[in-house]
């Protein structure tokens, strides 16, 4: 018996591949059940990390992730800790700043712990997917120092993001509809850090420098850094060169940014990482036979102008559960419901998205500073 469900402990192992925002949520979901749940992770558990390499960025959450948050118990605890956003705040090149009212938004700090919480919860990190197979559900990981380890689960749920190593295998299969498609705009994160230990710009807001065919946002962190988002052609990064460069470009856009973040942090930040890639993948079915699920942006990556991409993934957990309860835990007929429910509203949600990013370029001076309009919502 499962002390903090009540329920009997189930033999069958459900593996979650990747333990990201999805994987997370969905390993809870899945012990509440009481099933024996091993989630595996690529990168390292950044709670032991010296140095957390790669990117955060800072999530809206809306009614849809905060439902499936509150079904395992975890709205309060994460909502309490997000930042509430009251307005957006324009700023115009000549750095005057004009608020407009807005919803609510929070970040989102959900990590694997969270799942590690039930005793049913193995987490395995530095476990990264090699190769696996539908028919037997037998995968196989490359440790961090390049051994292999075999596993076999009941069932796989596919939360291993846009790139998707499970999503390989179902390209293979007959009847598989799958596209994807890069837009022209690549995004780019820089930090302004807190000024004599406080936020260096007005915490409650969506900071946002609208600038025709680009433009910058910035949320707040908890540690009071902003965390600023650059969405921008790609052409137009790769013009940027050298660190003067980058200086006078921010001069001519964002000139109030540049005592913010500070010139030599600009001039050094910009080359640290480069921009990163937006993509849309739509794909159907989510699932084979009643072995593998894809959930999250492994079954639908959006383009974040609709502001839904994590919210979507956490509503895959929830609608799951629910037709887990529906079809009492049979996996067989669990999955393909699964598949006919969820692909219409994950595709409407990748077109929404889409259709905002063509919006915003096609009314570039009017549009863009309504960018993630979507957050009005929450
Ligand atoms: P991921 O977060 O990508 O997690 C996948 C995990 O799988 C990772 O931890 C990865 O290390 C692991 N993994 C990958 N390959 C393997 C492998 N082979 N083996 C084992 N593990 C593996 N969404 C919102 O709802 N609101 C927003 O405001 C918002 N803003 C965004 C802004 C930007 C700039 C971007 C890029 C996205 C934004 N999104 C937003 C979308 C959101 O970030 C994603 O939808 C969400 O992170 C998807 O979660 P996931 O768990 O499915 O995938």
């Amino acid at each position: 018996m499962d002390k903090s469900t009540g329920r009997p402990t189930k033999k069958k192992v459900v593996a979650v591949v990747g333990g990201g925002l999805v994987g997370a949520l969905n390993a809870c979901f899945f012990a509440k059940r009481g099933f024996n749940v091993e989630v595996f992770e690529s990168r390292e558990d950044i709670r032991q990390a010296k140095v957390v390499k790669g990117r955060s960025i800072n999530l809206a959450l809306s009614h849809r992730g905060r439902q499936a948050l509150k079904h395992v118990g975890l709205e309060e605890k994460i909502v309490s800790q997000g930042i509430p956003m009251h307005a957006r705040m324009i700023h115009s090149p000549s750095g005057k700043q004009s608020p407009i009212p807005y919803g609510k938004k929070g970040q989102v700090i959900f990590a694997p712990s969270e799942a590690e919480t039930y005793p049913n919860t193995k987490l395995n990190f530095e476990h990264k997917l090699h190769d696996w197979t539908a028919e037997t559900g037998l995968m196989t990981f490359v440790r961090s120092d390049g051994s292999k380890e075999q596993i076999k689960a009941d069932l796989i749920v596919g939360c291993d993001g846009a790139f998707s190593a499970i999503r390989k295998q179902f390209l293979r299969r007959s009847r598989f509809n799958y596209s994807q498609t890069y837009i022209p705009h690549g995004y780019m994160e820089l930090t302004m850090p807190p000024i004599n230990g406080q936020f260096a710009m007005k915490p409650n807001y969506l900071h946002i420098w609208p600038r025709n065919t680009f433009m910058m946002i910035a949320l707040p962190n908890l540690d009071k850094t902003f965390t600023c988002t650059l969405f921008m052609p790609f052409e137009e990064f790769e013009k940027i060169t050298t660190g003067d460069e980058v200086i006078e470009f921010f001069q001519k856009y964002f000139p109030d940014t540049i005592p913010l973040i500070g010139s030599d942090a600009l001039r050094r930040d910009y080359f640290r990482l480069p921009a990163q890639a937006m993509v849309s993948v739509k794909c159907s079915p989510y699932h084979i036979n009643d072995k593998c699920v894809l959930m999250g942006d492994a079954a639908h990556a959006v383009v974040p102008f609709y502001g839904q991409g994590m919210n979507a993934g956490f509503e895959d957990c929830i609608v799951f559960d629910e037709i887990m309860e529906q079809f009492n835990e049979d996996f067989s007929s669990v999955l393909p419901e699964y598949t006919r429910v969820r692909v219409p509203d994950d595709h409407a949600i990748a077109d929404l998205a889409m259709y905002n990013y063509i919006e915003m370029r096609a009314h570039v001076n009017s549009k863009w500073f309504l960018f993630r309009k979507h957050v009005d919502n929450i």
